[in-house]
């Protein structure tokens, strides 16, 4: 059944008014329900998800053209809606492309949860809420493209890995930043980042693995801060992974100036994610629609008192035993962190 549309603004607050029609008054719950009524409604249950069915239902038509951003979204004079996406942007990358014709989407959506759209383009374009309207249009994005239900189940079945991560992204058809912000959207007290080694040319720095991204974030989770270097982790895990393909560690200490943090961790080589996932990106040839990732590895990290507290136990359970397995060790065998280390590995606490 589609939500009754609002005439009046009562809150001052587009997106607030947009939550009230659908009977909640957070956004984000609101959009999540719109997006999961749209998927089902048109049969789009399993990834990837095509969005063509959407667009159609949606009467929405995507077109090609030049454009100084990445979109366009236009009223038809006829009715519906149509999407200009530019052609630079696609070829460049085809997966970014579907996250931004999602995002758009995510507009239309808004727009039409108002009966007067002049109204709700003055309001949803005013620069007073354009930047919380932007974000719940990727958030929208990434719940068409990344159904939660689907992601979090083959999380806590398989756990991170370098295998699971290339999967997933080939399975959900995403760009890796898409797929990295989802994860850190997903799984509680989650955040993802990704590591180079390099030193940024503005700065008088030595070369070193240093933070390019971090997503996720907030009071509950691990942050690291852009150019942070891999010192500041206890085992440092970006060096143990950059040496030897992945490195898992389930105590590591985050020593920043102001917060020392006790976390679970995962680092990955992005090599691994990308030989895995796919193979011809080593090709010499560029391949179009695919943009290769850009950094050396890619850690996810838990809060420790998120695993202990259970909220996230079974993902880190499942990464152990995945962990364990590809390395060759019995999941029930206990390892004493110092025959780890010996290995060259890295010092692993497993009793958590
Ligand atoms: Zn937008």
């Amino acid at each position: 059944m589609e939500p009754a549309t609002t005439s009046t603004f009562p809150n001052s607050d587009p997106l607030r008014d947009f939550a009230e029609s659908r009977g909640t008054s957070v956004p984000r719950d609101a959009m999540a329900e719109a997006c999961r009524q749209l998927r089902v409604g048109v049969g789009e249950l399993s990834p990837p998800i095509d969005l063509r069915p959407l667009l159609q239902k949606m009467d929405v038509k995507v077109v090609h053209e030049e454009t100084s951003g990445d979109a366009i979204l236009r009223r038809r004079t006829g009715g519906g809606w149509s999407i200009g996406i530019s052609k630079d942007a696609y070829s460049r990358s085809r997966r970014r492309s579907r996250f931004t014709i999602a995002h758009e989407l995510g507009h239309i959506i808004l727009f039409r949860a108002f009966e007067d759209l002049g109204m709700s383009v003055r309001a949803l374009q005013s620069p007073e809420h354009w930047q919380a309207v932007e974000s719940l249009c990727n958030f929208a994005a990434a719940e068409l493209l990344l159904p939660r239900e689907t992601l979090e189940s083959a999380l806590r079945t398989r756990g991170l890995g370098g295998e699971t991560i290339g999967d997933l992204r080939r399975t959900f058809d995403v760009s890796w930043q898409a797929l990295w912000i989802r994860i850190a959207e997903v799984l509680p007290s989650t955040s993802v980042a990704t590591w180079k080694f390099h030193a940024r040319p503005d700065r008088n720095e030595r070369e070193a693995f240093r933070v390019t991204q971090s997503y996720g974030g907030g009071r509950s989770r691990p942050w690291l801060p852009e150019g942070l270097t891999s010192r500041y982790l206890d085992p440092d895990l970006i060096s143990e992974a950059a040496d030897g393909g992945d490195a898992l560690a389930i105590e590591v200490d985050l020593n920043l100036s102001r917060t020392s943090k006790k976390i679970h961790a995962l680092a990955i080589n992005s090599k691994q994610l990308l030989t895995q996932s796919e193979p011809g990106l080593f090709d010499p040839t560029p391949i179009a629609h695919f943009r290769p990732l850009d950094a050396d590895v890619v850690i996810f990290m838990t809060a420790s008192e998120a695993v202990s507290s259970g909220a996230i136990a079974p993902v880190w359970e499942a990464t152990r035993s995945a962990w364990q397995v590809r390395n060759g060790v019995s999941s029930s065998q206990s390892l004493a962190p110092e025959e780890v280390s010996s290995e060259g590995q890295l010092a692993l606490q497993l009793d958590i």
